[in-house]
């Protein structure tokens, strides 16, 4: 409770940045081109250095435990009420799917989310919840069902799994027509669910080379809450996001199919940015309309929503000029 009051008084968009260590087997060497400290990156550039500001940094060392810690509040949250979504946010190969999924041994947010919601939910006498879980794929405009009974089409073939409507009722809550929805009643069902997921959208990329960094892939926890004194449910909405690749892709000389995939991967990041600074600013009119996965995540991007980015950048000199557009992007967010 103390923790969660500690978010709202720092407002309801949270962003924080993990750098991605020097792995062995990289061609690349250590160098002092991104400095991090508790609340700061600092960038070296021609001539001087950059700074940019967060609410807090993961630098090189921090373990999954730790990156946890931060995010584990803003979990909680959506037991108590809240819609929450916890978005990676980089370049291709930084780390977003290490941070969102994890390996085995090392397991990331969603798997550990999965396990704090049953845990909480075990320790709470006042209130009975109850959980069930989406999976979908976000790919060039397209919605796939990754949880869907048939999940072996391929992505760009057009099915009725494949291209789902979005509708918002009459409060405001986002509906999208025919996704799949599986109660899952114990940790046990959802990691199940959850690798199920992601099974079937790896299974689908196999001669679409590499085109899964150009996809989001979100999952949903969605709540049913009733407390001893109520005897209407409350409704909340946790999302996971593991965005698509954030690089700029006309810059790399892409081209056909990959420099598609790249420019609507751009285009819904930017939607994605411009909703959150306008928020952010708190202007009346936010511009949710301009990508799938913004309408996607319109109740849970709001008023009375938590919002958590989390900016993943790479170590390296190579990579200074994409990583300042992820840093930019962030201040934006902030
Ligand atoms: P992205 O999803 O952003 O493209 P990945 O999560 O696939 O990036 O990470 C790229 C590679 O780096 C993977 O092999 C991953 O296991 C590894 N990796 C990423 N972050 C870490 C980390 N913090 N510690 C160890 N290995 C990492
Ligand atoms: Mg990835």
């Amino acid at each position: 409770v103390a923790l969660n009051s500690i978010i709202d008084i720092k407002g309801s968009i949270r962003v924080f940045c993990r750098v991605l260590p020097f792995l062995p087997n990289n061609r690349r060497k250590f160098d002092h081109h991104v400095m991090t400290e508790l609340e700061k990156v600092v960038i070296k550039i021609p001539g001087g250095t950059k700074e940019f500001g967060f609410d807090r940094v993961f630098p090189v060392g921090a373990s999954q435990e730790d990156v946890f810690c931060e995010v584990k509040p803003i979990i909680r949250s959506a037991l108590d009420g809240h819609n929450v979504c916890v978005l990676a946010y980089g370049q291709t190969g930084t780390g977003k799917t290490f941070t969102m999924d994890g390996m085995n041994d090392h397991p990331g947010i969603v798997p550990r989310a999965l396990e704090e919601l049953f845990t909480q939910s075990y320790l709470n006498e006042l209130s009975s919840q109850s959980f069930s879980m989406s999976m979908l794929e976000v790919y060039m405009g397209n919605i796939r069902d990754l949880l869907a009974p048939k999940t072996m089409h391929k992505p760009h073939e057009t099915s009725t799994r494949c291209n789902l409507n979005i509708q918002t009722d009459t409060k405001g809550l986002v509906e999208i027509d025919g996704l799949t929805e599986v109660q899952i009643s114990d940790l046990g069902k959802a990691k199940w669910w959850y690798n199920r997921g992601k099974r079937a959208r790896a299974t689908s990329w196999t001669h679409v080379n590499e085109a899964s960094s150009r996809s989001h892939c979100l999952t949903r926890i969605a709540i049913s809450q009733t407390r001893d004194s109520k005897d209407k449910a409350e409704m909340s909405k946790l999302w996971m996001v593991d965005l698509g690749g954030s690089e700029r892709v006309l810059k790399t000389g892409a081209t056909g199919q990959t420099l598609d995939e790249g420019r609507a991967i751009n285009l819904s990041l930017s939607a994605l940015g411009d909703v959150i600074a306008s928020l952010r600013r708190k202007r009346g009119h936010v511009p949710y309309r301009n990508s799938k996965l913004t309408q996607i995540l319109k109740d849970s991007l709001g008023l009375g929503s938590k919002v958590l980015m989390l900016v993943h950048i790479s170590p390296s000199e190579d990579d200074v000029a994409e990583t300042i557009c992820s840093l930019s992007f962030a201040k934006r967010a902030r």
